[in-house]
């Protein structure tokens, strides 16, 4: 393979980008010198999970020269690195918010701490990976707190979280941060006609889309139904611009009776109407949709810049409220009413 910029460097861990996240495990690893406690921070689909899973791989892996060790890259092929791949390795743990619940609870923790107590079942560590670690309520949190305050020698907690601001100051101090950058449009695209074999048109458009994140863009490919979904919401949103209060009042009841689909279409708006305000300042090459560049440029034509940037903040505001758990019906009905009128 011919040595470029944008090569998977490290190709063991079988990760695009993310070299200096992947060193400071490596070091910690080569000296021997691996810490109880990790937080992986980044946004949504940059591929935390994907690297703490990469990590217990490595602290795990059986493909190594010694049996004591850990070695510094995932062999991937090892039973242990193959059950893990699979998910159903006995020595890592999962631990999430339940679909149905709004916190990680205390019960959760409680069963962690049962299960870090036990003696590993196969290997040399007894691994825990929490995600979404800002999904966790205080009371679960205090608990946990116990476990990285003393913990058992082989332990290994792995957290993952957008951003470290949103944890228990007690936590943060007992962990080892490992902050997540996104990546390039150029790497993406790279990755994704290199790896993926997607035509160079389709990666252009996912590299863009995918606004750095890895995860978004392979999820993409893999599911069609996501682009067309998301050209059909984007659809809906440029007619909304033209349209009337009552088909405004009637999308917002519509969007808010979707909880589980409405943030990601906030995200979408968000990033939609961002591209008004670059398309009004003519930065077109900064654009992320650009299939619907026509469409873009001609209504930022007529809203122009100040009211495309009071759109983006509305937008924030919106997602903000609903985040405190605002009534989604009326978050939504403020910002229909704000949604600027396009003839
Ligand atoms: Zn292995």
């Amino acid at each position: 393979m011919i040595e470029t910029a944008f090569q998977i460097p490290i190709h063991d861990w079988n990760i695009v980008g993310h070299e200096h996240a992947i060193n400071t495990l490596r070091r910690a690893l080569l000296a021997q010198r691996v810490r109880h406690a990790y937080l992986f921070t980044g946004p949504e689909h940059i591929g935390k999970a994907l690297l703490a899973q990469r990590f217990a791989q490595t602290l795990l892996c059986t493909g190594g020269g010694d049996a004591h060790d850990a070695p510094q890259n995932p062999c991937n092929a090892c039973l242990s690195c193959r059950k893990i791949m699979h998910g159903n390795h006995p020595d890592v743990h999962y631990i999430s918010r339940p679909p149905e619940k709004q916190f990680i609870l205390i019960e959760q923790v409680r069963a962690l701490q049962a299960d870090a107590a036990r003696k590993t079942l196969e290997g040399r560590r007894n691994i825990f990976i929490i995600q979404g670690m800002h999904e966790m309520n205080v009371q679960a949190a205090n608990c946990l707190l116990k476990t990285l305050e003393e913990p058992e020698p082989d332990v290994v907690l792995l957290l993952t979280a957008p951003d470290p601001g949103l944890l228990l100051p007690t936590i943060l101090s007992r962990v080892q941060q490992v902050p997540m950058q996104l990546l390039t449009t150029k790497q993406i695209k790279f990755a994704l006609e290199d790896r993926w074999h997607v035509e160079p048109d389709e990666a252009n458009l996912i590299a863009a889309l995918a606004a750095g994140r890895m995860g978004w863009a392979v999820q993409a490919i893999e599911d069609e139904d996501m682009l067309v979904e998301r050209q059909a919401q984007l659809e809906t949103l440029a007619k909304l611009s033209t349209a009337g209060k009552v088909q405004r009042f009637d999308m917002a009841q519509r969007l808010s009776a979707d909880s589980d689909k409405l943030h990601g279409i906030l995200e979408l708006w968000l990033l939609w109407w961002r591209d008004m305000v670059l398309a009004a300042n003519d930065c077109l090459d900064l654009i992320v949709n650009v299939d619907m560049l026509g469409i873009i440029q001609s209504q930022a034509a007529k809203v122009g810049a100040v009211e495309s940037q009071r759109m983006v903040r509305a937008i924030l505001g919106t997602m903000e409220a609903l985040d405190q758990n605002v009534n989604a019906r009326v978050a939504l009905e403020v910002l229909m009413l704000d949604l600027p009128m396009v003839r």
